[in-house]
């Protein structure tokens, strides 16, 4: 049976007679089998597994995107209770900022670019949660996506710099047999966008094929990239980046590990992917 808790003293009395090692996996709900992958890798990793469940309102940059986030607690229980999980902390939002809050734990250089400049504040948030949840749960080891690749390396620093001793663990992106990154935004797609949407892999997938070619030039891999996005009509980018893969830096010359990034509208949804470039 998956316990489900909701205040900090009904947590910690819950974390207290748990066997160790801990595994979290923090998530905003709307649980798919990404998640449900992140689940698995903690259940494999350790004696006790716990996932949380709250839409962060801190890192919404737009009132409306975290109005229409889709929320579903029941379906979601089940999922946990399905993968098997001990413990979900699913707290109200002032267990979580309770009145008089008023710390913001920002991450430096690595969180400016890319989502930090498309979405401003954004990873304030997500680092002030992140590290609210890491302190609260205590746990040796937690699950993140690499499907959101930047946030990895933010929350790493974060957790670095505050000297939380829980190690971040990055867990390979799920897709749908299209190439589609699952994300709890697909939902938000209509018919025709769904069908448009697997231009992003598309995309990256020609950039990579370039790469791998012997292409280096920054440049001629970002308008490979967009000429891919450029074929469907309905897709809008909102950047496409060849970044550094320690500092998320644009690249010019492709030298060391890279990410290749890419966030692109379909009408009002705003949907990631990026794919690592290695070296080779
Ligand atoms: P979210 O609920 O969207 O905040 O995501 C919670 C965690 O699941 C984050 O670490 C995400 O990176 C991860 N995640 C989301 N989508 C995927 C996916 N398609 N594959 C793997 N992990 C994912």
């Amino acid at each position: 049976m998956t316990r489900v808790v909701r205040t900090r003293s009904e947590l910690r009395e819950a974390l207290a007679a748990c066997p160790r090692p801990l595994g979290l996996v923090p998530t905003m709900g709307w649980l798919h089998d990404g998640h449900r992958s992140l689940m698995r890798r903690a259940r494999a990793d350790n004696a006790t597994t716990i996932a949380t469940i709250f839409v962060n309102p801190r890192q919404f940059n737009e009132a409306a995107d975290f109005q229409q986030y889709p929320r579903n607690e029941a379906r979601d229980l089940a999922i946990c209770e399905d993968e098997g999980l001990d413990l979900v902390f699913a707290p109200p939002v002032d267990e979580v900022y309770p009145a008089g809050f008023d710390t913001l734990v920002t991450v430096g250089a690595v969180s400016r670019p890319l989502e930090g400049a498309a979405r401003p504040g954004h990873f304030d948030g997500v680092a002030t949660v992140v590290a609210i949840l890491f302190d609260l749960v205590g746990a040796e080891h937690a699950y993140f996506g690499q499907k959101d690749a930047q946030q990895v390396m933010v929350i790493r620093q974060m957790a670095r710099d505050l000297a939380i001793p829980t190690q971040v663990i990055a867990c390979p992106t799920v897709r749908e047999p299209d190439g589609l990154a699952l994300s709890s935004r697909n939902v938000h797609l209509s018919p025709d966008e769904r069908a448009a949407a697997p231009v992003l892999r598309r995309a990256l997938l020609a950039g990579r094929d370039l790469w791998a070619g012997g292409e280096r030039s920054g440049d001629a891999i970002r308008a490979a990239m967009a000429a891919v996005l450029a074929e469907e009509p309905l897709a809008n980018p909102e950047y496409v980046s060849v970044a550094d893969g320690l500092t998320l830096a644009e690249l010019e010359t492709i030298e060391r590990p890279a990410l290749l990034s890419l966030a692109v509208r379909f009408g009002a949804t705003r949907l990631i992917d990026n794919e690592p470039l290695g070296l080779d």
